[in-house]
């Protein structure tokens, strides 16, 4: 049985969910101890509970330790078998979470599959789903089989309520190279709201037209049905010929629009300042499947502790080199060997 202590690198519940994904891909138990030790509430949290529990049940695994507050996790895997699931996070807990637990079994399998996913859909620290959809699906789509994901509704946390679906064609994942992002295409912000005040979607795309240049047409305000919030997010979108990047801004109750706004629009000017292919996130996301292909390469901005944990995390269940190499001008190329 593989031993990983879940207190290491960035400690947080991406090594749980990427840990149980490689089980069910490489048939080898794992034990993990110290869960999420480095987060301020250790231990599962109820939407890594539901993660686990669906990688259970589509991989007919046996787990110990499996229940809110745990700090060490069984998980002895069995056969995965494609299908139709639901899922449900009882809480706000992310839908995207839960689809990154599966994914990978799921399109390695030998038949189509089809998951109902509900929860939140656009929750912090977490993929949003326009992030899946757009940023990191193509990129697994370019490498061999064919995932579709359609938001129903959205969720936002505390509330929740949101709903995704997901079809999965599988196909053996191929190498691919992720070098050059290509020219810039077009640009697109939107500041979404739902039961909460129009002004404040304007404060933020505001900033939005001021600090990035973007027009009216290009930046702008989008109200939800009242009933699917209260929530608010600003997603900032660049598309250019070979990739899409989005960045979001969470709206949080203590902070202000122009904040949220702020931060977003910096991180997206650092972003476009670079010619990276793939932004932090999309980059330690990336990084089990391209193991899974056993080659192919990426250009990113500097690694992430998310990304050198999931290296850490992936060596330990498949033999493969990944590495990332700085480039003059400060991007990095993540290589699969
Ligand atoms: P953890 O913090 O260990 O639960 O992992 C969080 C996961 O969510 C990582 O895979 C991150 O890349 C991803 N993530 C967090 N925030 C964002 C965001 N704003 N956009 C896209 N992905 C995100």
């Amino acid at each position: 049985m593989i031993i990983i202590d879940g207190s290491e690198g960035e400690g947080g519940g991406q090594v749980v969910r990427n840990a149980c994904a490689l089980s069910l891909v490489t048939g080898k138990a794992v034990r993990i101890e110290n869960v999420r030790a480095k987060r301020s509430k250790p231990g599962l949290m109820r939407q890594h509970v539901t993660a686990v529990e669906a990688a259970r049940v589509i991989g007919n695994a046996e787990c110990e330790g499996l229940n809110v507050g745990s700090s060490a996790l069984s998980f002895t895997p069995g056969r995965v078998v494609p299908g139709e699931y639901r899922f449900a996070v009882g809480t706000a807990g992310s839908t995207g979470l839960v689809l990154q637990t599966v994914l990978m079994p799921l399109l390695l399998a030998d038949a189509p599959s089809r998951l109902v996913l509900e929860g939140g859909t656009h929750n912090m620290l977490a993929p949003p789903f326009d992030f899946i959809a757009k940023c990191f699906l193509p990129v697994i789509n370019r490498m061999g089989p064919k995932v579709e994901a359609r938001l129903i509704r959205h969720g936002f946390y505390p509330r929740g309520g949101g709903r995704i679906e997901v079809d999965i064609s599988p196909a053996p994942l191929r190498p691919i190279n992720c070098l050059e992002r290509g020219s810039l295409i077009g640009v697109s912000g939107q500041a979404l709201f739902a039961g909460l005040p129009f002004e404040i979607a304007e404060r933020e795309i505001n900033i939005v037209r001021r600090d990035l240049g973007w027009s009216e047409r290009e930046a702008c305000v989008r109200e939800l049905p009242e009933d699917q919030g209260p929530g608010n997010i600003l997603l900032l979108e660049v598309q250019f010929e070979h990739g899409t990047e989005i960045v979001s801004g969470f709206g949080q109750l203590g902070v202000t629009a122009e904040r949220v706004s702020k931060k977003a629009v910096g991180r997206m000017s650092g972003f476009l300042e670079s010619n990276a292919f793939v932004g932090p996130y999309l980059a330690d996301q990336l990084l089990l499947p391209f193991a899974l292909a056993g080659g192919g390469s990426f250009t990113t901005v500097k690694p992430s502790q998310h990304s050198l944990t999931a290296i850490d995390v992936i060596g330990r269940f498949l033999d493969r080199q990944l590495g990332f190499t700085q480039q003059p001008g400060g991007t990095h190329v993540l290589t699969v060997r």
